[in-house]
């Protein structure tokens, strides 16, 4: 039997994140106390072509899998995980881009993202919709030879530091809400007016006030698939994925802070098993489902992307929302379980077991899309599905 720490994991072949983690990991205590954007990690990352990672290799990037890039985002979401959301937020909608936007005039843009490292933040709830992201109020309107777009986005994560804004719209100004496309809105091209300030409880390094975006750009910036498609194909299921393999490496953080303080204990009472043990051994319980959850999940969208199909199933649909809804849930009870086994230590702001930058991050997952949209969604879906999910 070995002492190694359950939550070690291999690194994934291609991708190396260890310089993006240990700066995320340095800048971790900043980042959160300033609500500053961790730009030393995605230096980082753009240093090592994690940015470009997830998009095609045939257009300069390296067609990475979802699970490579789930690993990383643990291992991103353990040391900060503001940084470590940046990074899966970004990757949802590189992905959109691997699977939706590599034909046609689109393409050329796909590649200048891939060498250019570029970072993309998305815009997909409006103030007018809240968090029901399949729909839109504002509208693409074509103005001459380009097109124009205005958006007021109650919330857009690192907008003043993207070099892509990826926007949901109306496809026309004639269009009902439902009828989306996804504009990419380059940051050269797009003013952004601040509306309101991300002082928050946690996730702070995000960095996501709401912006007015107004754009004008090329109409080779709309990417030619509709946006439902992208939604229920790559950006749903990437990011309930990637997400939540942020959040475990949350729990992952809480986990070994938990674990280093029940040792400690042991070693002050040689001989016999400190009670904090009982409990860190219910803790790993916890720990071990969410882990496995996001495994099988993971799983289950590689085998969907094998597949090569379309259109995924109404299961398939209510199994990924069922993981951000476990998931945002889990994140909580796992670190609140370590704080109560750290006692005092863990209460503590000023202590290396302290848990409070991770308890306060953990209830940012419930409202990340509010799980009550998520539930009301799965409750259409329910209707129609035959299967277990
Ligand atoms: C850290 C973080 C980063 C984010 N980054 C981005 C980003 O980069 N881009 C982006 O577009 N969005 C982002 N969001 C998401 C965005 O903040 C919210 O989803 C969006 O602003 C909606 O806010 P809301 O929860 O007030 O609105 P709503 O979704 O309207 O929810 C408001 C309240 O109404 C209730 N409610 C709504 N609908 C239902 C229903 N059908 N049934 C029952 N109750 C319901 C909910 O319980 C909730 O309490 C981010 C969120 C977080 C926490």
């Amino acid at each position: 039997m070995t002492t190694e720490s359950t939550t070690e994991l291999a690194q994934p072949a291609g991708l190396d994140s260890t310089a993006a983690v240990a700066a995320a990991a340095a800048a971790a205590a900043d980042v959160d106390r300033e609500a500053r954007f961790p730009h030393e990690a995605v230096a980082a990352m753009r240093a090592a072509g994690l940015l470009s990672a997830s998009l095609p290799a045939d257009l300069g990037g390296r067609s990475a899998s979802i699970t490579e890039l789930a690993h990383v985002a643990r291992k991103l979401g353990a040391a900060c995980s503001s940084a470590g959301m940046v990074f899966a937020m970004h990757h949802t909608q590189a992905l959109s881009l691997r699977f939706h936007a590599t034909e046609g005039p689109v393409a050329a843009l796909t590649r200048r993202i891939a060498e250019t490292e570029a970072l993309l933040a998305s815009s997909t709830t409006e103030i007018t919709t809240g968090g029901d992201t399949g729909s839109s109020t504002c509208a693409v309107v074509p103005d001459g030879d380009a097109i124009v777009l205005e958006k007021n986005a109650p919330v857009i994560s690192y907008g003043a530091y993207a070099d892509y804004i990826c926007t949901t719209a109306r496809r026309s100004a004639e269009s009902p809400p439902t009828d989306q496309v996804l504009v990419l809105c380059p940051q050269d091209e797009t003013e952004l007016e601040q509306t309101s300030q991300w002082d928050t409880l946690g996730f702070r390094g995000t960095c996501s006030p709401g912006f007015l975006l107004r754009t004008r750009t090329s109409p080779d910036h709309v990417v030619p698939v509709p946006y439902s498609t992208i939604s229920a194909h790559t950006m749903l299921p990437s990011s309930h994925t990637l997400w939540g393999s942020v959040w475990l490496g949350i729990a992952d953080a809480a986990v070994d802070k938990a674990r280093v303080q029940v040792r400690s204990a042991a070693r002050r009472t040689p001989g016999q098993t400190p009670p904090q043990a009982a409990k860190l051994a219910d803790l790993l319980v916890l720990h071990q489902r969410f882990e496995s959850s996001v495994a099988t999940e993971l799983r289950r969208y590689e085998d969907f992307l094998a597949s090569g199909e379309d259109e995924p199933t109404i299961g398939f649909a209510i199994a990924m929302n069922n993981l951000k809804l476990d998931t945002s849930l889990a994140v909580v009870d796992v670190v609140a379980g370590a704080l109560a086994l750290t006692g005092i230590n863990g209460y503590r702001e000023d202590h290396a077991a302290s848990m409070g930058r991770l308890l306060r991050d953990a209830y940012g997952p419930q409202v990340m899309v509010s799980n009550d949209r998520i539930r009301a969604n799965n409750s259409k879906l329910v209707l129609a599905y035959r299967g277990r999910a």
